[in-house]
Formats: structure tokens, C-alpha cells, sequence
């Protein structure tokens, strides 16, 4: 085993059911949803789907092995009408996978919605997969049709069409009233080719057939999961896999620490205004009604803000 120490509050950590052809993931967020979320002013209900999603960005990317982004991106008509989730890593489980998020809602279409959940919030759109394998590499991108579906249905259809793999997914995220901390967590299963080894006898059809009863032993566990179980601080990850599959055994894998970031910086927000005519910056100096004078930018991501005179960009 390695000898990094992960805090296992805020990782992704794969495993295998022992004697099974199944493979997982589990993943746990803390301190690092709630950093993201912290500087975001978003109702409950949009802020527990953006923690949703990002569960599911580190599920997907975790299995990244290069250094690369994942990125899930929907566009749709329900009130969260954008959201963007944005996972960097470097290849290595040695250090964390990073990850950012960004969210556009319409504030009358969600106080108009009844029921509130995923599919609702959501609407009808689509969501982008996009997966960059740096510079030399061309990027993979999968689209699923969004048609009030919520994310857990969306990341089956993407498993089923881009990797052809059964895959079982949940995700959860709740906010703590009492530690006044969001937390969230996920579980995904998926079916692999059951091995000879132990049934070195077995001909291909008794292989695929011990695959199937495999899958749905596992899928059955799964769904006895409920969600704040997948989240509960009493049962850590590997407390919740031993629970689920004990019968079987399950070996977990070395976990990677996962942490928030945001990429933005003065450079990035001065280039970004120097698209603009300096007649359009000192309009929008002007017209700044928080400050007069100034261009302010608050970045989508973290909401850091900076902010520029328009005689900065006239040297
Ligand atoms: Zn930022």
C-alpha cells in the first residue's frame, strides 16, 4: 500500500468485490464541497445538485490516468438552467484531483417548481462529458440527451452509450444545519468481464452468465443504500462497502484526496477585459453601480473578485 496519507472525508477511493466481476468507486466530500459551495449564494436545492455533479466529475475522472480535465457541462430549460463542473488531475494518486464549479439558475422558475428534485431542476438539454487529454491528445466528448431525467439516470445513459459498461450510480449531498457544512457522497458499480483464475473450467457462456448473477447481486446490495447513508459521518467509505458487501468481501484500492481550486488570477481577468474597446471598459467603469469608476469581475467559479480602472488598459 502507499504511504500518502488521505483524508478519506474528502476521496475517491476504487474497489473491487472480491471474487465478483465488479468494480467501483466510492467518494466522500467535505471540507471540499463545502469550500466550493461557500462562496456561492445558490438556493438549497441548486447547490445540492452542483454538489451532485461534482461527486459525479470525481467518480469519472478519478479513473483518468493522464494528467487531463474532465469537464460536465448541462444546458437546459429547467431552473438550473447551466452548470459546470470542471475536475483536474495530474495522472497520479499521489496527489489530489482538484475540482470547481459554477452554476446559472432562473430564481422564478425554481420558487414556481412543486416538486423539486434532479429531473425537475434540470428540465430538458443536455449534458456534455468532455474529457481532455492535454495538449497532443484530441478530446473526448459524449453527449447525453437531458429529458427530465435527473443525474443519476444521465450518468447510466453516458456509461451505457460511451463505454458500453452496465453501470449503477448514486449520488448524494445534503447540508449539515447543525456543523453548517454541506457534505456529499456518491457510490458507482460497474459490471467487468468475469475472470478464469477459480473458474478456469467455465466455457465463454458460463463466464458472461456468472458475470450477469454477479451484477445483480451487486446492483441489488446497491439499491438497499439510502442517501444519507451514502454521506453519514458515523460510517465512513470503506464502513459503508463493508456493510454493503461483506458477503463477498471487497477490496479497496489506494484513494485520492480531492480538493477544491479555481484557476482564476489578475492575468486572467485583465485579458479576458482586454478583448474589449477601451470605450467599452470605461463604460462599463462608469456604469458599475457598486463602485463607480471600476470595472469589477467576480470570477463564476470561486467569486473571487477583482477589479480594474479603464486607465489601466490605456498605458
Ligand atoms: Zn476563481
Amino acid at each position: 500500500m502507499s504511504e500518502i496519507s488521505v483524508n478519506l472525508d474528502d476521496a475517491v477511493i476504487p474497489f473491487r468485490i472480491e471474487d465478483a466481476a465488479v468494480r467501483g468507486e466510492i467518494v466522500r466530500l467535505k471540507s471540499s464541497i463545502h469550500e466550493v459551495l461557500k462562496d456561492h449564494d445558490y438556493p438549497e436545492p441548486i447547490a445540492r445538485a452542483v454538489a451532485k455533479t461534482v461527486v459525479l466529475t470525481a467518480l469519472l475522472g478519478s479513473s483518468i490516468k493522464f494528467k487531463g480535465r474532465l469537464i460536465i457541462q448541462t444546458t437546459t430549460d429547467g431552473p438550473l438552467n447551466m452548470l459546470v463542473v470542471d475536475y483536474h488531475t495530474d495522472g497520479s494518486f499521489g496527489n489530489a484531483g482538484k475540482f470547481r464549479a459554477s452554476a446559472r439558475f432562473d430564481a422564478v422558475k425554481l420558487s414556481e417548481l412543486e416538486d423539486i428534485n434532479d429531473a425537475a431542476l434540470l428540465g430538458a438539454g443536455q449534458m456534455i462529458i468532455t474529457i481532455d487529454q492535454g495538449d497532443d491528445m484530441q478530446n473526448y466528448q459524449g453527449i447525453v440527451a437531458l429529458d427530465n431525467i435527473d443525474l443519476e439516470a444521465a450518468a447510466r445513459l453516458y456509461f451505457g452509450n460511451s463505454e458500453q459498461m452496465l453501470t449503477e450510480v448514486r449520488l448524494s449531498a445534503e447540508y449539515d444545519v447543525e456543523e453548517k457544512l454541506w457534505n456529499a457522497g456518491g457510490l458507482m458499480i460497474q459490471s467487468i468481464a468475469a475472470e478464469g483464475g477459480s473458474n478456469a473450467d467455465m466455457n465463454e457462456d458460463e463466464l458472461k452468465e456468472l458475470q450477469l448473477a454477479d451484477w445483480e447481486n451487486a446492483r441489488a446490495l446497491m439499491k438497499t443504500v439510502k442517501d444519507f447513508e451514502l454521506m453519514n459521518p458515523k460510517t465512513d467509505s470503506q464502513g459503508l462497502l463493508f456493510q454493503l458487501f461483506h458477503e463477498k468481501g471487497v477490496r479497496c484500492y489506494v484513494p485520492q484526496a480531492l480538493e477544491a481550486f479555481c484557476q482564476c488570477s489578475p492575468e486572467r481577468i485583465e485579458n479576458m477585459l482586454s478583448q474589449f474597446s477601451q470605450e467599452e471598459r470605461v463604460e462599463m467603469a462608469k456604469d458599475n453601480p457598486k463602485k463607480p469608476g471600476y470595472i469589477q469581475v467576480a470570477c463564476d467559479f470561486c467569486g473571487r473578485e477583482y477589479e480594474f480602472t479603464a486607465e489601466h488598459f490605456s498605458q
